[in-house]
């Protein structure tokens, strides 16, 4: 009996033992609670005080590298430096409200600043007045827009339109035909694209519009997506050329006219075919060539060359970075004489210019289209060269 009321006290003691341990227990977990909860809050705190630092930081150092690519090869005073920043940082916040309301306000200042860096590009200019006229007047060649547009307009609705068809053309509309039988420019032209471009690629395009039969015209060559009055095809592209031109001549054009089809064309694209000079329509892929040529090389001039009117100060700005004055125009062009330039390379590179060579030499498609070309070149003893100004 003593033993059963031993027991039962023992349990009773245990409950109670038990019972008020979970009770402190409780009220410990309470107290950690609330310890851990102000010590939660006070991490969330360093986290968000932390993370507005680097939000800040990321931001200094966005500023600062725009800053060091907008300027260029400008040398600039401390009093020069902080009002391009200033006009940075402005443009900064705005675009980080991220309203469309805002745009207007971005361009005014891109205006702004582009401003500002021609006027101390042309303070510090250094190369005397007459190759600074020169500059300027190679600029407004590339500027004359009216000028180019009718005589492109010309040249891509009255020509000839074939079809490229396994390595041979065949007439699609009547002209076609009728030229086709009475002028061999037509088919030396097309003979002259085979000696200079692998066939197998060019292929891939499928309309060949040969020009200048009757009248003389200034330009080489083109290429564009196949929408016109005679074809609607927009996802396709159209070679066209001089016909007019020697072999020599040509293969630079042609080259050039070929980098524009290797970034372009729809496997470097999503979607159909948009405004490729504007980067955010184009909707080029994440690792297309134009895309990283872009993000490497373009994403934070972009905004001030087209705001630029005058062409030559950007370039004189720029040169080391440029293989030709032309290739400043836009990262479209560029990316074009970039190619050409990296195909027949001829002459000393500026570190700028081997930035741009090394970064298509990380691409082997790209560097056996080089080759290719190369090869059919020499074996037809062809020698092109790029006439533009550097
Ligand atoms: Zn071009």
């Amino acid at each position: 009996m003593k033993k059963i009321i031993f027991l039962k006290l023992t349990i009773y003691l245990l409950l109670i033992l038990l019972f008020s341990t979970s009770f402190t227990n409780c009220r410990k977990s309470d107290n950690e609670n609330k310890e851990e909860n102000t010590r939660e809050t006070q991490n969330y705190d360093d986290i968000k005080e932390k993370k507005s630092q680097e939000d800040e930081s990321q931001e200094k150092n966005a500023i600062s590298k725009t800053y060091s690519k907008i300027i260029g090869n400008l040398d600039l005073s401390k009093d020069e430096k902080d009002e391009i920043m200033k006009l940075l940082t402005k443009i900064m916040n705005l675009k980080q409200e991220n309203v469309s309301a805002n745009e207007e306000k971005i361009s005014k200042l891109n205006k702004d600043l582009c401003d500002l860096l021609n006027k101390y590009t042309l303070e510090k200019f250094e190369g005397g007045n007459t190759r600074l006229n020169k500059l300027k007047s190679y600029a407004s060649l590339y500027k004359d827009v009216s000028q180019n547009v009718e005589e492109f307009f010309n040249i891509t609705t009255k020509s000839p339109v074939f079809l490229i068809k396994r390595s041979k053309i065949e007439p699609f509309d009547r002209i076609a035909e009728t030229e086709y039988k009475k002028n061999n420019k037509i088919k030396n032209a097309w003979e002259n694209v085979k000696k200079i471009l692998p066939i197998e690629r060019v292929n891939k395009i499928k309309y060949f519009k040969p020009f200048g039969v009757e009248n003389k015209t200034h330009t080489a060559g083109y290429i564009t997506t196949a929408e016109d009055s005679k074809i609607n095809d927009a996802n396709q592209f159209v070679l066209g050329i001089n016909v007019g031109l020697d072999c020599d001549i040509l293969s630079y054009s042609l080259i050039h006219e070929f980098g524009h089809f290797t970034s372009l064309n729809s496997s470097q694209r999503d979607g159909k075919y948009k405004d490729v000079f504007s980067y955010k329509d184009a909707k080029f892929k994440e690792n297309s060539y134009i895309n990283l040529f872009y993000k490497k090389f373009w994403e934070e001039i972009d905004e001030i060359n087209k705001e630029d009117e005058s062409v030559y100060l950007f370039y004189i700005r720029h040169s080391s970075e440029f293989v030709s004055m032309y290739s400043s125009l836009n990262y479209v062009e560029d990316f074009a004489e970039t190619f050409g330039h990296f195909v027949i390379n001829n002459y000393n590179d500026s570190d700028g210019v081997k930035e741009k060579m090394t970064f298509l030499n990380t691409f082997p498609e790209i560097v056996k289209i080089k080759n290719e070309i190369l090869s059919l070149c020499k074996q037809n003893n062809i020698h092109p060269s790029s006439k533009d100004t550097k």
